[in-house]
């Protein structure tokens, strides 16, 4: 596997692939690996003559109090895994190159940004699709592989992919959210969980499943599915809700902001801290 740490050595090895006429796919990460990034891998693997992972935990997109210096960092263990599964090459920016100093150009989206994680976590959406927008031009692919365990931030980049005509030389795919076997989705911080929180965490995704089931069962009325999945997560005595509504797929706009009847193509998406841990995960109102 080719390790590449400069934005010209990338860019530079992908243009000399796409003249040979391969097809790069690129998945962007923060590192931490597990199986969910590897999905990910594998299926731009299947699409693509060349895959190109990169690993760059991005100050940009941390709040001050959040978990920027605690996040979990485990280079040498996530190379070897990208090796194993075939990636054949990893891009680690480093963050003087990303953000020179008296660097000040952002990328700020109007709606999608606004709910959801966007209430609670102020610019992190500006972070996100700042280093993604330098990634794409960076590493310059041809598909860009994202998890929908992360919707809101698929919509956004989807979003900025079209409306800045990205998409003329750019494709968006938007792979299934990998799980443990009890429902948990996969992610880098499920490692900061106790035992007993690990336990109880689980209950993200059946709170979600409760409000699938409602909404199959023909309830349409968005406060009562709410606060039914709400209710799920308040009986493990565990959690505290961020968020759990019901959105336009498209938008991340709350349903209830309209006239509150749920749709078959809308999203129930729920944050929740369990301890000092927050977690995130949604699923489709049509089932996942
Ligand atoms: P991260 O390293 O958390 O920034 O994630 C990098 C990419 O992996 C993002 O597109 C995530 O949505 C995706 N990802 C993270 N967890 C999962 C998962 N459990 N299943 C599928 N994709 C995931």
């Amino acid at each position: 596997m080719l390790t590449f740490e400069s934005r010209s050595n990338v860019h530079e090895v992908v243009s000399e692939w796409k003249r040979a006429g391969l097809r790069v796919g690129f998945v962007p990460t923060m590192g931490a690996l597990h199986e969910g990034h590897l999905a990910l891998v594998s299926q731009a693997l299947r699409e693509n003559d060349r895959v190109v992972a990169s690993i760059f935990v991005n100050p940009l997109q941390f709040g001050p109090n959040e978990d920027f210096t605690r996040y979990p960092r485990t280079l040498d263990v996530d190379s070897r895994m990208l090796d194993s599964v075939g990636c054949h090459a990893v891009y680690l920016p480093h963050v003087d190159e990303m953000y020179p100093s008296g660097a000040d150009t952002h990328v700020v989206q109007e709606v999608a940004p606004k709910y959801l994680c966007g209430e609670f976590r102020p610019g992190h959406f500006t972070g996100v699709l700042t280093v993604v927008l330098k990634l794409i031009a960076q590493v310059a692919p041809h598909v860009l592989y994202l998890g929908r365990k992360d919707f809101q931030q698929v919509v956004a980049i989807t979003r900025m992919v079209r409306h800045l005509d990205l998409d003329l030389e750019l494709e968006v795919k938007a792979c299934a959210t990998v799980r443990e076997p009890d429902g948990l989705a996969l992610s880098s911080r499920n490692r900061y969980l106790t035992p007993e929180e690990r336990a109880v965490a689980p209950t993200i995704k059946r709170a979600l499943d409760a409000v699938v089931a409602k909404f199959v069962a023909g309830e349409r009325r968005v406060d009562v599915l709410e606060s039914h999945g709400r209710s799920v997560l308040d009986a493990a005595l565990a959690f505290r809700i961020q968020y759990l509504q019901v959105v336009d797929s498209e938008t991340c706009t709350p349903r209830v902001l309209g006239n509150a009847i749920a749709l078959r193509t809308d999203t129930v998406a729920v944050a929740a801290y369990l301890g000092s841990t927050r977690l995130i995960d949604n699923v489709p109102l049509t089932g996942s």
